[in-house]
Parts: C-alpha cells; sequence; structure tokens
C-alpha cells in the first residue's frame, strides 16, 4: 500500500504507519523538511508525542503474541520479499535520501546497499538465534539455553543516513519475534515512508512494525512507554546519554550511539598520497556528517609537513553542489541552522590560532544560490586543546595536528572524550598493532579511511559515543534483541 499522498506534488503533512494502516497523526505542530540543496519545502513532519506512541505501542504489542508464535523460518519470510522489493525501488530510495538530506546519489546508494545488508543478515536468524546445549551437566542432568524474543522494540534514528540507520535494527529485532516501533529522524522522514510502503507490501502482519514522527515529545513517549521493552539510538552524544539514562530508570534494555570526533593517525612510514587521498573522502564524504567520519589528521613528525600539502590539493579537488547532479562530490549541509554552527566553529577555530588552509566560507552555487552549501574547509597548525579539536563539527571542516612522536599521538586520542572509530596510516604491522592495542575506539581502520562494519560484524563505540554493552548489527543483534533462557532438565 502506498503512503497516502507520497507521490503527490502539493506539500503534504506526513502520517504514522500503525498496525498496518496509514493514519494521522493528532499533532498539531509540524516541522518543515527542506530539500537542502535548493531550500524548497519537500513535506512536513508532524511533531507527535504520547498519543501517538500510544497508538504504535499498543498496536505492535497486539501484534506481538502471534509473531512471537510465528517459527522463525516463516518470520523471515517477508524479509526476503523485503529485500526484493528493496532492489525494486533501490534508486527511488536514493534519490529522495539525497533530496531530504543532500548527500549525493552515489553516498545515499551505498547507504541503501548497506541497509540491504542487513536484511539480508537478519534472514539468516534460523540459524543465529540458536542457543547452546550441554549434555550431562551432572549425571543424568542435561541443559541447553534458547534465545527468547522480549516484546515491543523501538528505534529512534538521526539525521544523517535517513534510511539505514533504522534497518541496522528493524530487520534483526522483528526476525528474532520481536514486534517494532521506528521513530526516524523529524528532519529526514521521507526515505522512511518509502521503506514503509515496502515493509507493507511485504507482508508482515499489522503491527509487527510501526512508524511514528516526531522529536523529544515522541521520543520521551518511548523512553517511558511501559510496554516498550527495549531502545535503539543513535545520535548526538548528549541525546544518547539522556536516553540511556531515562531508559535505565523505566527499566528497558537500550543500546545509544553517539557522537563521534575520530582521529586519524598518519606515520611517517605511510604511503602519503594515498592516506591524503583517503583521508580526505573520509572527513568531507556526506559533508562531514557522517559518524565515522575521520576529521582530525594527526601527522606524526615529517607525516605532518607531508600530509599537509597532500590534503589541501586533494580537498580542492571536491566538487560541491546538488547532490543529484553528475560529477558532484559533496552536497550541503542539512540544514541553514547547521550551515550557522558549522561557520561558527570555523571562525572559533581562527579565533584559537589555528591556520586556515583552506577556507570554505565563501562558497556559492551559482545553480543553486539558496543551497545550505559550504566549502572543504582545512585547518592546520591545531592543537588538541582547542575547541574544534575537541568538539564534534559534523560537517566539512578537516582538522590538521602534529605530534611529535608515535606515543604523543597515542596519548592525543586517549585523552578525548570521545571513541567512535580511528584509523591508521602506516607500513608496520607493529605501530598497526601497537596503535590497535593503546587506543580505545571501537571501530579501527589499519590503512582504511572509513573503518565502516559490514552488517554481519558488531557496531558501536567506546568512551562518550556509546552508552549500552551491546552493540549494533552482526550477532550483537540477536544478543540485545532476545534474552537466553537457560533449562536444566533431568527425566526420571
Ligand atoms: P540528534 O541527537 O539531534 O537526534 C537524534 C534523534 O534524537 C532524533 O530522532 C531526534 O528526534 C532525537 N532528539 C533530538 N533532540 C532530542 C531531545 N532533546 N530529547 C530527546 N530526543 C531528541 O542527532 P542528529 O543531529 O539527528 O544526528 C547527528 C548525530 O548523530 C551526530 O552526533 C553523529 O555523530 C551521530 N551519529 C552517530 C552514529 C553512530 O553510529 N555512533 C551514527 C550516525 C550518527
Amino acid at each position: 500500500m502506498p503512503a497516502p499522498d507520497a507521490s503527490a506534488t502539493s506539500v503534504q503533512t506526513l502520517k504514522l504507519y500503525v498496525g498496518g494502516k496509514w493514519i494521522d497523526s493528532v499533532a498539531t505542530q509540524t516541522l518543515e523538511v527542506r530539500n537542502p540543496a535548493k531550500d524548497e519545502l519537500l513535506a512536513l513532519t508532524p511533531l507527535g508525542g504520547k498519543s501517538d506512541v500510544d497508538k504504535a505501542a499498543a498496536a505492535a504489542k497486539a501484534a506481538y503474541p502471534a509473531w512471537r508464535a510465528t517459527p522463525p523460518v516463516n518470520r523471515i519470510r517477508p524479509l526476503f520479499t523485503l529485500r526484493a522489493l528493496f532492489e525494486k525501488r533501490f534508486d527511488d530510495i536514493a534519490r529522495t535520501i539525497t533530496l531530504e538530506h543532500g548527500k549525493t546519489l552515489d553516498e545515499s546508494r551505498s547507504s541503501v546497499r548497506r541497509a540491504i545488508d542487513n536484511i539480508e543478515v537478519a534472514t539468516g536468524i534460523p540459524s543465529l538465534m540458536q542457543g547452546r546445549s550441554l549434555e550431562d551437566i551432572a549425571v543424568g542432568i542435561d541443559s541447553y539455553t534458547m534465545r527468547q524474543p522480549l516484546g515491543v522494540f523501538a528505534a529512534i534514528t538521526p539525521f544523517n543516513f535517513p534510511a539505514m540507520v533504522p534497518m541496522w535494527f528493524l530487520p534483526h529485532a522483528i526476525a528474532c519475534g520481536n514486534t517494532f516501533v521506528v521513530k526516524p529522524s523529524e528532519r529526514v522522514p521521507l526515505s522512511q515512508q518509502i521503506i514503509f510502503e515496502l515493509l507493507h507490501e511485504a507482508g508482515f502482519p499489522e503491527g509487527v512494525v510501526n512508524m511514528v514522527h516526531g522529536a523529544k515529545d515522541a521520543v520521551d513517549a518511548i523512553l517511558e512507554h511501559p510496554d516498550i521493552e527495549g531502545v535503539s539510538f543513535v545520535g548526538s552524544s548528549p541525546i544518547a546519554h539522556y536516553v540511556y539514562k531515562r531508559s535505565a530508570e523505566f527499566g528497558k534494555r537500550v543500546q545509544a550511539l553517539g557522537g563521534a570526533k575520530n582521529f586519524v593517525l598518519v606515520m611517517p612510514d605511510a604511503e602519503m598520497d594515498r592516506a591524503a587521498a583517503v583521508s580526505t573522502e573520509s572527513c568531507f564524504g556526506c559533508a562531514g556528517e557522517r559518524c565515522l567520519a575521520n576529521s582530525v589528521v594527526l601527522g606524526v613528525g615529517a607525516a605532518y609537513d607531508a600530509m599537509v600539502t597532500r590534503l589541501v590539493s586533494e580537498a580542492k579537488k571536491i566538487k560541491v553542489g546538488d547532490g543529484l547532479e553528475a560529477g558532484i562530490t559533496m552536497g550541503p549541509v542539512i540544514s541553514k541552522q547547521h550551515r550557522e554552527k558549522v561557520l561558527s566553529y570555523i571562525e572559533k577555530g581562527i579565533a584559537e590560532g589555528a591556520t586556515l588552509a583552506l577556507d570554505g566560507r565563501g562558497y556559492k552555487d551559482p545553480k543553486n544560490p539558496n543551497g545550505y552549501f559550504l566549502g572543504p574547509t582545512v585547518f592546520t597548525d591545531v592543537t588538541p586543546d582547542m575547541v574544534i579539536a575537541r568538539e564534534e563539527i559534523f560537517g566539512p571542516v578537516l582538522c590538521v595536528m602534529k605530534a611529535a612522536t608515535f606515543e604523543e599521538a597515542v596519548a592525543i586520542v586517549k585523552k578525548h572524550d570521545l571513541g567512535n572509530a580511528t584509523s591508521i596510516f602506516t607500513s608496520s604491522g607493529k605501530s598497526a598493532r601497537e596503535y590497535r592495542w593503546h587506543v580505545e575506539p571501537s571501530m579501527l581502520g589499519v590503512n582504511i579511511g572509513v573503518a565502516a562494519p559490514m552488517a554481519f560484524f558488531p557496531f558501536g563505540g567506546a568512551k562518550g559515543s556509546f552508552f549500552g554493552d551491546i552493540k549494533a548489527h552482526g550477532t550483537d543483534a540477536v544478543d540485545f534483541y532476545t534474552d537466553k533462557k537457560v533449562n536444566i532438565v533431568r527425566w526420571f
């Protein structure tokens, strides 16, 4: 069933998907969803709250007993259909991501591919969800574990990967036998609208998957809801911490993935040309709005000077514009307000004494004069105490820092509060190994720009980038969305 009005040209207020039907939110306030390349209004997101969440949670709760009783082999059948439907609408979803978010079409396509990967992994649930057993834990007594679903789970997701991040969670959760509520980012709800059309078409029973819209009120209603057993959150660190604490207060399972400030350490023995090209792509891809962006290059010794010229020259090659146009390699940032925020960080960097080696502040796209564009910006002579080195900018700003030795570089990375991802560029296996041993970020790249996981590996950060115990996707998803029941059995 298509989402009502999804293809209409007039601006629509989006509906919720609850119990297999598209329904109106009772919200009185809406948020404009605008195309960041053109500043054009695309849709209105209803800013719902408790009443909308109550309906979705009730539908999910009602669907749970029958869904749980559906054998895993049957639960995954609609996921195979969903996968096929994703392929059919692949370009449509990618184009919608670019329209609502601004990233280039290639970047959008990659993120849809990663979403599909997660559906594929979740179809392995009949194998992944198996328990373990041991015969004769004592004479005549056997013991085995089985994994059971828990009930209703919810996902609360950020703006930077509108289609992919909800798919880090939903396929695994429902394949395990839970039912689900998604609250997408209110800023980019349109690709989820298409995905819920596909979920409907895939034939999941009513209430197994649901979608609400909103911001803080909707989030609070999810966190406080007595019928929601657990929450998967992705967003900025302060909100991730809030979601973690609040969920725990209400007795929920929670995994809260937060913000990032990722360092790439470049050793003097690295292949400098490749390190510079890959680091530039890592920092400026998705206009820097990526939790795995390496936004600080830390040059050790002679690597600093070698990297500075190369990074500036690589950054100058970036073509900024509307992500739908061929040849564009960096789109706009998400909103006017975010553009202002990034600009204020650049001003701060100048005031703090960093050298502005490439200034993207004045970038204008003649074809799209109203777009929220910024050119790539490179700061050199950055020191660890500067605000631009400490805080997540989440825009196209690269900071280049110097460390005299490997030990000093490691100390800088260790001192930072956040720990999502990091990379090292080196031709020495020993340096790579030592780096991995010492630093905390849980995604670690060796001669890799974006230390991204695949759906069959776990994903999540460390320190202030992650609040919880069990990470996203891979076999961790099965741990998060199930409880282990231990059976101890004796037959007389
Ligand atoms: P955000 O924290 O502003 O919003 C994330 C979600 O939280 C949204 O659904 C939003 O509605 C909700 N929210 C916002 N303010 C809230 C409040 N006061 N109370 C309750 N809920 C609230 O994040 P964003 O700007 O949408 O996304 C960018 C952030 O997400 C960056 O910090 C980025 O690093 C992070 N991120 C992290 C990962 C990861 O895997 N660790 C992945 C993607 C994005």
